[in-house]
């Protein structure tokens, strides 16, 4: 049996006051001990502060991106070392916003991966297919590159214990939810891909659907034999919403 994770992105939100509202309503809201991990990855300035709050809690914190390089002349960049030295457990890689906006490549994003994994931090690897990909019926083949450039780049085995999230581009920030039959039937397909690898890793692998999870569709979506959880951008934000997805993963 695979526990459910819950993830929340906070994104380009936040500011000291407001961190520190939102985050004592989650310690609050979200149970110290259950089968589901919860955590929010936080802007990297907040992740002092999210550590100094949410220690000992039922919340986990990490970082929404990691550098491909452990150290050295590259500015700008957060190694997985840093965050780890922060007590992250889990880095996010390859959003889509990432993607597209950053330009970030597969062989890139593979790279991040390995970096968090050499820091052991835990990598949530995301991939997803566009609107006009979908449309188009490429969502298998866009997915089957995404997840073969990581997978060669790193191996079947670097998957073990980490996080996949499928989160179709065109429902994330948008309201516009996958249904959970749609949802399932890409999970699958990203399963059976890495059990063509693994079948062992592919079955203990959590697979978390992102794109507008809200608390009133979250229950419906986690039913779903290869849903694992999810990773929640806006409904992350409000402390209520977050722990309403969070208990719905326990049902
Ligand atoms: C995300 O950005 O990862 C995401 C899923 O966003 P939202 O929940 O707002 O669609």
């Amino acid at each position: 049996m695979r526990s459910k994770a819950v993830v929340g992105n906070w994104k380009l939100n936040g500011s000291l006051a407001a961190n520190e509202v939102l985050l004592g309503a989650l310690l609050r809201e979200i149970p110290r001990e259950g089968p589901v991990a919860c955590a929010v990855c936080v802007p990297g300035p907040y992740l002092a502060q999210a550590r100094s709050v949410l220690e000992g809690s039922g919340v986990a914190w990490g970082a929404q991106d990691v550098s491909r390089f452990d150290k050295g002349a590259y500015t700008g960049e957060v190694s997985g070392t840093m965050l780890a030295d922060f007590g992250c457990r889990y880095a996010i890689v390859g959003h889509s916003e990432r993607r597209t906006i950053f330009g970030e490549g597969d062989q890139a994003v593979a790279e991040k991966f390995a970096a968090a994994r050499r820091a052991r931090v835990t990598p949530i690897f995301c991939v997803g297919e566009t609107l006009e990909e979908r449309e188009q019926s490429r969502t298998e083949s866009v997915l089957a590159r995404q997840l073969d450039a990581l997978l060669e780049h790193c191996g079947v085995v670097e998957l073990d214990g980490a996080i996949v999230a499928y989160e179709p581009v065109w429902a994330i920030g948008t309201g516009r939810t996958a249904k959970p039959a749609e949802a399932q039937e890409v999970h699958a397909l990203i399963r059976g891909r890495i059990a063509e690898k693994d079948a062992t890793i592919a079955a203990s692998l959590r697979v978390v659907y992102g794109g507008s999870v809200k608390a009133a569709n979250a229950a419906e979506l986690f039913a779903m034999p290869d849903v694992d959880g999810g990773l929640i951008g806006g409904a992350s934000l409000k402390a209520d919403e977050f722990a309403g997805i969070c208990a719905a993963a326990d049902l």
